[in-house]
């Protein structure tokens, strides 16, 4: 940003990580705009300490022990405390980096990361969440604290990113998108698997699935794109982001990626944000909010840009996309259910066991063994997943 003002203070949760690590990218692009006030990692040492020397918090959080005891040593060592790092305080428990900060990145995988997501809002501060859990197991027990003054959630997602940006162009909050809007629009790329049947699909190999066309990732996500898992989740994420019902939530598969999610109002306009797929973007949109950063990163070439293509996905194909919408709806814990199931699923895909087109049917059939729990606690949540993983192995030994 080239606003004055005191620097946005901002902690990082998940700093060694694919969404840590593009934060301090952008931090980088305008450091006069930000002062790292803490950095959280679970065992990576080694980078922790070179992020340390370069951005020099005044906190860092190591939550495996071994780690944390190494860390320790390694800050208290005379070159580093002739660096002036000597007086970094170092915490176990992620809860204690939202301390001092004005904004915390949340990008830490799995359960883990719903203590930094309580501990943010809880703490009245804005919260840029790419921890996926949150939202999708927890949202029962994350939307009340989103009442407390200071509390807000700024999605660090290409496609939630796009939905916050296109509901400024109502008068309404974002948070509560009201009846201006008609329906939220989720962009997909469609995954390596676009536009293939059913019976084409009965065969394809784990190499296939994590081919994806647009994005590179882990192998876990790979598979979630490929099955359109991932979107269906970011359909319950949408639900509870935003407030939107359902059935006002629509999924449209478009290969450029360019179109990252759009919002119809209830006048018939759509509203769409358009940019190259670079993470960094919904991250400088979280830290910059309400501002825009000054750094674009990957700006669209509209001499390159041919089409833009667009066609609705099939459900019976990508049966996971529907089973979402199924658990979404039913609510409670059903969600954390599905995100278990399809963990579940997915490892065993992975590793051979079951087929890629096997994969909905599990979360299908463990789902139709939910109990119904509505969540009050993270503790209750993280019951419901363990529970979930059982019934999905129970499920799993019957696919043959
Ligand atoms: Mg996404």
């Amino acid at each position: 940003m080239t606003t004055s003002g005191p620097p946005v203070r901002v902690a990082v949760a998940g700093s060694s990580g694919s969404i840590g690590t593009q934060t301090l990218d952008v931090i980088r692009s305008d450091p006069e705009a930000y002062q790292v006030v803490a950095l959280a990692v679970g065992s990576a040492a080694d980078l922790l300490i070179q992020q340390v020397r370069e951005f020099r918090p005044q906190m860092v959080v190591v939550t495996d022990p071994a780690a944390r005891d190494d860390v320790v040593e390694r800050l208290g060592s005379a070159g580093l405390r002739a660096e002036g790092l000597g007086s970094v305080l170092v915490s176990g428990d992620l809860t204690d980096l939202v301390t001092g900060a004005d904004v915390v990145i949340n990008g830490v995988v799995g359960f883990a990361g719903l203590d930094v997501t309580v501990a943010t809002l809880a703490a009245g501060l804005r919260l840029g969440l790419a921890n996926k859990e949150s939202l999708i197991a927890a949202g029962p027990v994350v939307q009340p604290l989103r009442k407390i003054p200071g509390a807000e959630i700024l999605p660090v997602d290409s496609e939630h990113c796009a939905i916050h940006q296109c509901l400024r162009s109502s008068h309404r909050s974002s948070d509560d998108a009201g009846s201006e809007v008609a329906r939220l629009v989720l962009t997909a790329s469609g995954g390596p698997f676009r536009g293939r049947s059913a019976a084409e699909l009965a065969a394809v190999t784990v190499a296939d699935a994590l081919a994806h066309p647009t994005w590179s990732m882990g192998p876990k996500i790979s598979v979630d794109s490929s099955t359109l898992m991932n979107k269906g989740l970011e359909v319950i994420e949408a639900h509870e982001l935003f407030q939107v019902d359902y059935a006002q939530i629509d999924v449209v598969v478009h290969p450029q990626s360019v179109i990252h999610s759009m919002v119809e109002f209830r006048d018939g306009s759509t509203i769409a944000q358009m940019s190259l797929p670079d993470m960094r973007l919904p991250i400088g949109y979280a830290l910059g909010y309400p501002d825009r950063i000054s750094t674009p990163f990957g700006r669209i070439d509209w001499a390159q840009l041919a089409r833009l293509d667009f066609e609705l996905p099939d459900l019976t194909t990508f049966g996971s996309l529907k089973v979402a919408y199924q658990a979404g709806q039913t609510g409670g814990t059903a969600p954390a259910w599905l995100s278990a199931a399809n963990e579940v699923a997915v490892e065993a895909f992975l590793a051979g066991r079951i087929r890629w087109n096997q994969i909905a049917g599990i979360c299908v059939d463990t789902l139709e063994r939910y109990d119904g729990h509505i969540p009050a606690s993270i503790d209750d949540v993280i019951a419901a997943d363990a529970l979930a993983r059982v019934r999905a192995s129970e499920v799993l030994q019957t696919v043959r």
